[in-house]
C-alpha cells in the first residue's frame, strides 16, 4: 500500500517532466556523442532545486519525500539517465551526511549541498574492491587532529565537478567488517588528484572518474559515524540508493516504450503499420507491465524508507526487477526499430547502452539477489 503523492508534489514532478523533455532530452543527446558532462547544466538544477531534494528546508533544500524523489529521477532519466545518476548519487550523500554527520557538520554541510558548487560523490569503489567493498585498501591514518587518507578510488560519479566525497577508508586490519570508516572529504584538499574514465558504454554525460588520495588531511570531525562504521555506512547509503537506480531503470524503459508506440504506428511494412502485428503489440505490452511492476516495487521500498521501516530487501528487489526489465526493454525498443534502432540517429540505440549500467552500479544483479536471499534466510 503506497502513501499518495501530495498536490504539490505531483505538481513538481510535472514540472520536472516538462523541463526534462523540454530542456535535458536534446542536449543529453549531445552528451552521449561528445562525452560531455552533463555537470554544465548543474547551476539550472540547483536553480530548480533538484540538488536539494533531500535535504531539509531549514538547510535551504526542498526536502521531497521518498516517494515523489522516486518519481523525479525517474522523469530526469526518461530524458537523460546521465542526469538522473547525477542527481541520486549526490542525494544519495546528502542522506548518508544527515544521518551520520556530528551535529556540527551535519549543519554546516547541509546549507553548502544545497547550494551551487558542492556537488556529492561517493566513493566506495577500488580496483580490486567493487561488489566487495568490505576489500578496500586505501587507508586512514590517525595524525594530529585528524586522520591522513593514502589509496586510490575507482569509478567515482560526480568524479571530477564534485567537491564533497565520501570516502571509506581502512582503519583497522583485524578481518572483520568494523576494519573500515567512512570519512567526508573535500576534493579540493592537497594530496587529492582526479582523472575522468572516459570509453563508457553509456551514460556518457554522467561524470565518471578515478581519485588518488595521497596522504589527505581529514578533519577529526569529518568522520561519519563511529571508527567503524564505514560498512554500515556504505550500505545503508546504497539502500536509499538503489531506490533511485531502479527509478533511472524506469524512465529508460518508459522512454523506451514511448518511442515503440509512436515508431510501430508510423512504420509499414506488408501495407500496414507494424503495430498491428500481434508480435509487436506482445513486446508493447509486456515492456509496459513490467515497467509498472517495478514501479509498484520502487514505490513500496520509497514508501517502507520514508516510514522508517526496514527496506533493505525491497530496494534490493526494485533495483534487481527494474533494471533487469530496463535492459529486456530496451532490448525489445531496438528489435521494434529494426534497423533503424541500429543507429545512433535513432534515441533507442543509445538507451539501449544507457541501461546497461543499470544492473551493474550500486551492487550488480548478483549482489541484489545476494541480498534479498540474505534477508529472507535471515528473517527466516
Ligand atoms: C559508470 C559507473 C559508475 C559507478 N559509480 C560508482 C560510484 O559513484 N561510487 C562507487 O563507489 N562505485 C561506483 N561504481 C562501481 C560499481 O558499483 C561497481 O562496478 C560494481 O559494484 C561492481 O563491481 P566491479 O565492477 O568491481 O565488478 P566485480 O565485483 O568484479 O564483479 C564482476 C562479476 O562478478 C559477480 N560477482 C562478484 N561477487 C559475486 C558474488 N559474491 N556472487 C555472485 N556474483 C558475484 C558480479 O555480479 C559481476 O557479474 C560505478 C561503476 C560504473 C561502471
Amino acid at each position: 500500500m503506497t502513501t499518495a503523492i501530495s498536490e504539490d508534489h505531483r505538481f513538481l514532478i510535472e514540472g520536472v517532466r516538462d523541463y526534462a523533455r523540454g530542456e535535458l532530452l536534446e542536449l543529453d543527446k549531445q552528451w552521449d556523442r561528445e562525452e560531455r558532462s552533463c555537470c554544465e547544466r548543474l547551476d539550472q538544477l540547483y536553480e530548480m532545486g533538484l540538488l536539494g531534494l533531500r535535504i531539509p528546508e531549514e538547510a535551504g533544500g526542498i526536502a521531497v519525500p521518498m516517494l515523489p524523489y522516486a518519481h523525479i529521477i525517474r522523469e530526469l532519466a526518461y530524458a537523460s539517465p546521465s542526469v538522473a545518476v547525477t542527481v541520486s548519487v549526490h542525494s544519495m550523500v546528502c542522506e548518508a551526511i544527515k544521518m551520520f554527520a556530528c551535529d556540527a557538520i551535519r549543519d554546516q554541510m547541509q546549507h553548502k549541498l544545497a547550494t551551487a558548487g558542492n556537488l556529492s560523490a561517493f566513493a566506495i569503489s577500488e580496483p580490486d574492491a567493487g561488489s566487495d567493498p568490505g576489500a578496500a585498501k586505501t587507508r586512514a591514518e590517525p595524525v594530529e587532529g585528524g586522520w591522513k587518507l593514502t589509496g586510490s578510488k575507482f569509478w567515482v560519479t560526480n568524479g571530477i565537478v564534485g567537491r564533497w566525497f565520501i570516502v571509506l577508508a581502512r582503519t583497522a586490519d583485524t578481518g572483520n567488517s568494523r576494519d573500515l570508516s567512512m570519512f567526508l572529504l573535500d576534493a579540493q584538499s592537497d594530496g587529492v588528484d582526479r582523472r575522468p574514465i572516459h570509453g563508457k558504454m553509456g551514460i556518457r554525460g554522467s561524470e565518471t572518474g578515478e581519485m588518488n588520495l595521497d596522504g589527505v588531511f581529514v578533519p577529526r570531525e569529518h568522520l561519519l559515524g563511529e571508527e567503524g562504521d564505514g560498512l554500515k555506512i556504505a550500505l545503508s547509503a546504497l539502500d536509499g540508493g538503489r531506490i533511485g537506480i531502479a527509478s533511472q531503470a524506469i524512465g529508460i524503459g518508459l522512454a523506451c516504450v514511448d518511442m515503440m508506440v509512436s515508431y510501430s504506428k508510423e512504420r509499414v511494412q506488408f501495407k500496414q503499420p507494424i503495430a498491428s502485428f500481434q508480435a509487436i503489440q506482445w513486446m508493447i505490452a509486456d515492456s509496459q507491465t513490467e515497467l509498472d511492476a517495478g514501479q509498484l516495487l520502487v514505490d513500496r521500498a520509497a514508501d517502507l524508507k520514508e516510514s522508517g521501516t526496514s527496506y533493505t530487501r525491497e530496494a534490493s528487489m526494485a533495483k534487481l526487477f527494474a533494471s533487469e526489465a530496463a535492459n529486456r526493454i530496451a532490448y525489445r525498443a531496438v528489435q521494434v526499430h529494426g534497423g533503424t534502432g541500429y543507429v545512433n540517429e535513432c534515441r533507442v540505440e543509445q538507451l539501449y547502452r544507457d541501461a546497461r549500467i543499470t544492473t551493474i552500479y550500486e551492487g550488480t544483479s548478483e549482489i541484489q539477489r545476494y541480498v534479498i536471499a540474505r534477508e529472507l534466510l535471515r528473517d527466516a
